[in-house]
């Protein structure tokens, strides 16, 4: 019999819980030295999701489940936690490789469209008295020395990976007299234009010359400072020196680019960050464009609002802000939407090995292909080889920063290499610029297809030839939004611009002519005639943005999101008729209104007192201004006075005669009382309305 109950079960994988983990895992290790613990984690799971979906996601998790399952024979276990990193418990340490292969082989082997990269961790017991809490963290340790790395999948645990660390005690009592003693350096890596070769920017980078152990990794004392707060302290010294170099560049006439430095997730969040950067650039008067703020990705994930407030501040001083880190997968391809980064840094080494195989490149050329869309440059960060570096270029990443170019090198070497190096601009590019027709955009199974139709609103690909305007292609959202039941081919082959009257496709025409020039993102909103087999004719209001993607000798191509804001419209226009109405009728029958306050003795008149009879817009103690004005005949003074004095009195309703202005135009006078719940009255709504309307008062001249 089972009795094991539901809620000691993953329901996405099938297999056991955490907690029912540790449970089953510390019962077999008694006794026993020959197990051994693997941890791994599946990397990139967030693009994937937002690429292929969530069901996808679920189904490899599932698989991946029921595999481990089935690789666990009687005494050894595995589970699932924080939804994408299991942890295996296994007997036989002597297996342990063979182990790996085959579970390597076998996730090979569920045949995915892109490549499962996984590292694994692994912790062997010894029967040293370890419980399995410590006994994974180990193991996460050992995954964490080889992440990023493109040949080594597993690593074990040894009990001098630890030891090779600095404590945190003695980094935190040594930091005061390294900062002081400015024993902290910023180095340079280059990063370099691939088609051009040009120089286009560099990355500070902090390193501690140690004056016993040597120079030593951020690696190593930054995850310390991070989490004592010292972090920031090390990053404005770090930018300081970046300025203190650009100042030095700029007295010796030395050509310079872009210098970047990093940014902890905690200097965000200090309220006078960007304060203390101006006054640490404006000390040395160095421009805001020399200046390149990385920001990585995990901040995004913290708080969307403050990182988007203070990327905000960063540009109104003129900062470049990147985005670092992109694709160590923290968060996914929506930050990219939901922040205004400059430049993102893609970092290879996040990224599968196998960029040279198909299906391994296809999440890279998807994070590039969005970034371009998006008009946002890539610097492609950790690339080691030519062929990464062609490859990136052929997916139109031009821009790279890694050892194939530069090492980070001194503040001395760098001043060297930028005396040699002919300078170049990261631009914001165009893609798909050659070669439409061969594209993969055109591919029903590409990448591009992919993202176009699952990531992105209701979009349209729109080529222009000469005055000629098509759609190439069009996304599913797009269909259901315009077109009900046509199918896409019926979409493709009509004559786009029919559906615009003339005035409309002119509107829409100029849209296009700026978005050639400005190469930004014009937007329009246009109505046009849909024309769909069910419902008959309609007219609907379209907002569109469109932005350039592509000029090829023949035809341009843009790329065109669209949102119906028909109802929107409708409302508005609904709106300004009944008040175009309710002016004309107001004008025809020659009604004047106004508000008169109770308790005030204020009048506000209507548009047409105030246009008419020269009115202010309060006016105060009333009636008197309008006798001593003449609009009340003095004649009718005191016969008006005492019907405010009834009115001020509470009378629910009034009305008068009275020939107004000196002309003596004809008018009945009413009054409606309002009144609080109590009954006392607060205010009262007047209208003057002509008597017989024109002819009267010709009458009374
Ligand atoms: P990062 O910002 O991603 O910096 C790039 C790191 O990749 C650098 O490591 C660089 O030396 C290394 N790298 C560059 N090209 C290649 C390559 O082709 N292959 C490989 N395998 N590695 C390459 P580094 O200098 O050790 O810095 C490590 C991390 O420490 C940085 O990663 C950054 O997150 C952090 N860091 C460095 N300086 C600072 C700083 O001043 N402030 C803060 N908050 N963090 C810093
Ligand atoms: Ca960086
Ligand atoms: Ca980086």
């Amino acid at each position: 019999m089972d009795d094991t109950n539901a809620s000691d079960i993953d329901v996405v994988t099938g297999l056991m819980s955490i907690k029912n983990f540790h449970r089953e895992a510390e019962r077999y290790i008694i006794g026993s030295r020959d197990y051994y613990l693997i941890y791994f984690n599946t990397a990139r799971i967030s693009y994937i999701r937002d690429v292929f979906g969530d069901q996808v996601v679920k189904q490899i998790m599932k698989e991946l489940g029921s595999l481990l399952k089935s690789l666990c024979r009687g005494g050894e276990c595995a589970s699932v936690f924080s939804s994408d990193n299991f942890v295996v418990l296994k007997q036989d340490k002597s297996s342990k490789d063979l182990f790996i292969i085959n579970l390597i082989s076998r996730i090979r082997a569920m045949n995915l469209p892109f490549e499962l990269m996984c590292n694994f961790g692994i912790y062997e017991f010894t029967g040293e008295p370890v419980s399995i809490t410590e006994a994974i963290e180990n193991a996460t340790f050992a995954e964490s020395k080889i992440r990023g790395n493109y040949t080594v999948h597993s690593c074990v645990y040894t009990p001098l990976m630890r030891a090779e660390y600095m404590s945190e005690n003695e980094i935190l009592t040594m930091f005061d007299n390294a900062i002081r003693e400015r024993h902290f350096l910023i180095y340079f890596q280059a990063q370099y234009d691939h088609s051009t070769g040009r120089l286009v920017g560099a990355e500070g980078l902090v390193r501690w010359k140690h004056p016993e152990k040597g120079v030593i990794s951020p690696a190593v004392f930054i995850p310390v400072l991070e989490n004592t707060g010292l972090i920031s302290v090390l990053d404005y010294y770090v930018f300081e020196q970046a300025c203190n170099f650009i100042r030095y560049c700029l007295d010796n006439n030395i050509h310079l680019v872009p210098i970047s430095t990093n940014f902890s997730r905690y200097d965000l969040l200090l309220t006078d960050f960007v304060k203390q950067l101006e006054m640490i650039r404006r000390n040395y008067g160095v421009p805001a464009k020399y200046l390149r703020i990385e920001i990585t990705e995990s901040v995004v994930s913290d708080s969307l609002e403050n990182t988007n407030r203070v990327v905000d501040q960063l540009h109104k001083c003129g900062y470049t802000v990147e985005m670092d880190d992109f694709g160590s997968g923290f968060s996914s391809l929506n930050v990219l939407k939901d922040v205004d980064f400059d430049i993102i840094k893609l970092d290879m080494r996040f990224m599968e090995h196998s960029s040279r195989n198909r299906r391994g490149g296809l999440i890279l050329t998807a994070i590039i292909r969005m970034a371009q869309w998006l008009n946002l440059p890539v610097i492609a960060e950790g690339v080691e080889t030519l062929e990464q570096a062609d490859f990136l270029l052929s997916i139109g990443c031009e821009c790279i920063q890694g050892f194939l170019y530069a090492k980070p090198v001194s503040r001395d070497d760098f001043e060297i290499v930028l005396r040699k190096a002919e300078l170049g601009k990261i631009d914001r590019g165009l893609i798909f610029t050659e070669k439409l027709d061969s594209c993969n955009f055109w591919d029903p199974h590409s990448m591009e297809t992919l993202i176009f139709s699952n990531f992105v609103g209701p979009a349209a690909i729109l080529s222009m030839q000469g005055d000629q305007v098509k759609i190439s292609r069009v996304n599913e959202k797009y269909v259901q939004e315009l077109y009900m039941n046509s199918s896409q081919q019926d979409i493709v082959v009509t004559d786009f611009l029919d559906c615009f009257d003339e005035e409309n496709r002119n509107i829409y025409l100029q849209m296009l002519e700026r978005a050639k020039t400005s190469a930004r993102e014009e937007e329009c909103e246009t109505w046009r005639n849909l024309r769909s087999n069910c419902c008959g004719e309609s007219s609907i209001c379209i907002r569109t943005s469109v932005r350039v993607i592509a000029k090829g000798p023949a035809a341009i191509l843009f790329y065109a999101m669209i949102r119906n804001v028909t109802v929107e419209k409708k409302e508005l226009e609904n709106y300004k008729s009944q008040e175009k109405k309710f002016k004309h009728a107001v004008e025809h029958a020659k009604v004047y209104f106004w508000e008169y306050t109770i308790a005030t003795k204020e009048m506000r008149p209507c548009f047409r007192c105030m246009r008419d009879l020269g009115l202010p817009a309060v006016v105060q103690n009333y009636p008197e201004p309008l006798i001593e004005s003449g609009i009340f005949p003095a004649d009718y003074a005191d016969m008006y006075r005492d019907m405010m004095k009834k009115i001020d009195g509470g009378a629910p309703e009034l009305e008068v005669y009275i020939p107004l202005t000196s002309a003596r135009i004809p008018f009945i006078i009413r009054y409606t009382t309002e009144f609080d719940s109590v009954g006392n009255p607060i205010k009262a709504f007047g209208s003057a309305t002509m008597v017989n309307g024109e002819k009267s008062e010709q009458k009374s001249d």
